[in-house]
């Protein structure tokens, strides 16, 4: 069974997010969109708010499962017999981070495969970063939002 990690912050999901696990669907039998937990790092929503996020954007996907995990992505990959990883890449300084990771991925997961897909040129400014500052500030999200998520 050909399985993906898709993994991420999700802090929001966004429909960025979303588009890639869509357009990925097709080329994996299950996709695991898994929120990696650091302790290290400052969210802005809870991990619990973030996971119910993802539950209900990906409620009618049968293939599509929710999930969450501490520690290195590769060792979640074996833990779970996913052979692949999923990233978006929306410009070049994506590129440059995602390839070291990758490679990094392939050494430390045995050979793990990551597998990019380039974002639409219509959600290719769109970030969960951005959505981040927008609420900060008291603006509107919607429109980088998933249809039926509220905030
Ligand atoms: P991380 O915290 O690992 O950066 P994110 O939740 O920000 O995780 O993103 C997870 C994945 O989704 C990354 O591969 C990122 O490049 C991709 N991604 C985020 N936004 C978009 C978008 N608008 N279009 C395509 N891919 C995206």
């Amino acid at each position: 069974m050909k399985i993906a990690v898709f993994p991420g912050s999700f802090d929001p999901i966004t429909i960025g997010h979303v588009d890639i696990v869509k357009r990925a669907l097709p080329l994996f039998d299950k996709i695991v969109v898994a929120i990696g937990v650091n302790s290290q790092k400052k969210y802005l929503f809870p991990l619990q708010q973030r996971l119910d996020w993802l539950e209900t954007v990906f409620a009618d996907e049968d293939r599509v499962e929710v999930a969450h995990f501490e520690g290195l992505t590769a060792h979640y990959c074996g833990r779970i017999g996913a052979r692949y990883l999923l990233r978006g890449l929306r410009n070049a300084s994506d590129f440059d981070y995602e390839k070291t990771i990758s490679q990094l991925n392939q050494i430390v997961g045995g050979g793990i495969e990551t597998i990019f897909l380039i974002s639409q040129p219509a959600y290719s400014h769109i970030s969960s970063t951005i959505v981040r500052e927008i609420i900060k500030g008291g603006g509107d999200a919607s429109p980088f939002l998933p249809e039926g998520l509220s905030l």
